[in-house]
């Protein structure tokens, strides 16, 4: 049941969907012959259906008893249960903190007072529950969820013995194991490994898939890579460049393809969107044609999770204060199994390559601080520290130009388990994909429903190096990120963006 209702004459709530007239206004700008710009503002009206039905989802995890898959599971699993358990602090119970869907909040608008009414974001739109998806996956360990969770040194003991009789039920599936795309290090953990050629292995998921399907009778499934980090796959000409040459390498077992794009490939087959969390080029441009012919949604890359999300608040906020960022210094260590992967300098350069564009479009919107080309110095340093564990740390220096040839360096030291960032994340990455699934356009001149275009850009809030169409600009500023998705779900129901103006309050 829905917490409110928009009583305009430009939203019909039928039994199947919500459809909203929407204005949609943008300016375009041309380069005049006086040297100046001209500005045309521009609106199209168009109509947007959100199907109301919300499904019984499931999730597929590939490294599903890594340290993320088996957080995200315990977490669902407490939060379904509505667990608590003893700290040193006092009784701890079981949230989804971290999650922009479950746990902060949208502006209706304004109350009577003049006050905004807020809601969470999760009740803008007919959305899935976390606690209502069921979960499943794959991995290269046999451990089951249970055994995982206690290697994974996450979560409290009192805790783990609560949801230890669910989790020993749960085993991951037999995954595909290629030593050639994650670090050697892997090897002693790789006991639960899929064997055949290609495209035996591709046949493998596809079955495991429809499977799940079945034995849960779900009505959707979403798969997503929460695997090791792999090195970069090779772009070659004949081999991945289109899904034709794809579908060909893959028959002849070529060895260039990355487990994650035989994992991409499966779940494109199977009708069902796939995420990856980790930094590596899965899609390679044969595995987006793919998605695209098959109309199938494909999102990433990596969870963008701590450091390089306060990065990508704070340099917008400096570059838009007119300071000007000259030197960003960002060291991390960690002692988890992701920090022991990253270790290998293949997989580092995948991590590292995901790290180093973040700051570009924030740069490059301030043509009076850059000129053309330049960019601020970036250096990304990653260490192993096996004690640490899941608890990362991450220091760094930013270093502006201010007034006058003045310098302000910020330093920020920040500490934090890795696996309870991410695993609200990788609810947030499933619950938005669906209701994506779920939301057609019609432009003023169209006679049929589109759906988004297959490369879901609407995920880049949540991924360090976001994946977008083919021509379409990278947004990385965090604030931008988070309000084109707040005022795409407001103009479903034809609510207007949010302007922050409140003229309300301003004039005399
Ligand atoms: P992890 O090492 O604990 O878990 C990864 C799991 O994947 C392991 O259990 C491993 O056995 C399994 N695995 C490796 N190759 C596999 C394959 N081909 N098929 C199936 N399983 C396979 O790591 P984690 O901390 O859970 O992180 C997972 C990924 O998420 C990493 O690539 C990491 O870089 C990325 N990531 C994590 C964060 C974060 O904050 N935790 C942020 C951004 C990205």
């Amino acid at each position: 049941m829905a917490k409110f209702q928009v009583d305009s004459p430009n939203v019909t709530y039928g039994d199947r969907y919500i459809e909203a007239d929407y204005d949609y206004c943008t300016s375009r700008v041309e380069p005049a012959s006086d040297g100046r710009y001209k500005v045309t503002p521009n609106t199209s009206r168009l109509r947007i259906r959100t199907e109301r039905q919300v499904p019984k989802l499931g999730v597929m995890l590939v490294g599903w008893g890594g340290n993320n898959g088996t957080t995200v599971t315990a977490a669902v699993l407490a939060n379904k249960l509505a667990l608590s358990w003893p700290t040193r602090n006092g009784h701890q119970e079981a949230n989804y903190y971290g999650s922009l869907m479950m746990s902060s909040t949208v502006s209706l608008g304004m109350g009577s007072d003049g006050r905004d009414v807020y809601i969470p974001f999760h009740d803008l739109l007919p959305m899935v529950h976390p606690d209502d998806i069921v979960l499943d996956g794959w991995d290269i360990s046999s451990l089951d969820l249970a055994s995982a969770m206690d290697r994974a040194r996450v979560l409290e003991p009192s805790l783990q013995e609560q949801l230890r009789p669910y989790m020993q039920k749960m085993k991951p599936r037999p995954s595909i194991y290629s030593p050639d795309f994650i670090a050697a290090n892997q090897l002693e953990r790789a006991d639960n490994v899929m064997g055949g050629t290609k495209r035996e292995q591709i046949e493998q998921i596809r079955k495991d898939i429809r499977e799940f399907r079945a034995e849960h009778a779900l009505d959707k499934v979403i798969l997503l890579w929460t695997a090791n980090t792999e090195r970069f796959a090779d772009i070659v000409p004949g081999l991945n460049d289109t899904a034709e040459h794809l579908m060909r390498s893959i028959k002849e077992d070529a060895s260039e393809i990355a487990p994650s794009t035989l994992f991409a490939v499966a779940s494109i087959l199977e009708g069902c969107a796939f995420i990856n969390g980790s930094p590596q080029n899965t899609f390679v441009p044969g595995c987006i044609e793919m998605a695209e012919k098959a109309n199938v949604f494909i999102g990433g890359d990596d969870f963008k999770s701590g450091q390089t999300k306060l990065k990508s608040v704070l340099v917008d906020f400096l570059v838009s204060a007119g300071l000007k960022p000259v030197s960003i210094v960002s060291y991390n260590h960690l002692g988890n199994n992701d920090g022991k992967n990253l270790s290998a300098p293949q997989q580092f350069r995948s991590k590292e390559i995901s790290k180093s564009n973040v700051v570009d479009d924030m740069v490059e919107s301030n043509p009076v601080l850059y000129k053309p080309g330049e960019k601020p110095d970036h250096t990304v340093v990653i260490k192993y520290v096996p004690y640490v564990g899941d608890s990362k740390r991450a220091m760094d220096e930013y270093t502006s130009e201010i007034m006058m040839g003045g310098h302000n360096t910020l330093v920020i030291h920040n500490t934090c388990e890795d696996s309870l960032l991410a695993s609200p994340i990788i609810l947030d990455l499933v619950i938005l994909t669906e209701i994506c699934q779920r939301i057609t356009f019609r432009g003023p001149n169209q006679t049929t429903y589109q759906p988004f275009h297959s490369v879901l850009s609407i995920l880049s809030y949540l991924c360090k190096a976001p994946l977008v169409p083919e021509g379409a600009p990278v947004i990385n500023s965090l604030n931008r990120q988070r309000s084109s998705i707040e005022n795409i779900f407001r103009a479903c129901l034809a609510l207007p963006p949010v302007n922050h103006m409140m003229l309300e309050h301003r004039f005399a």
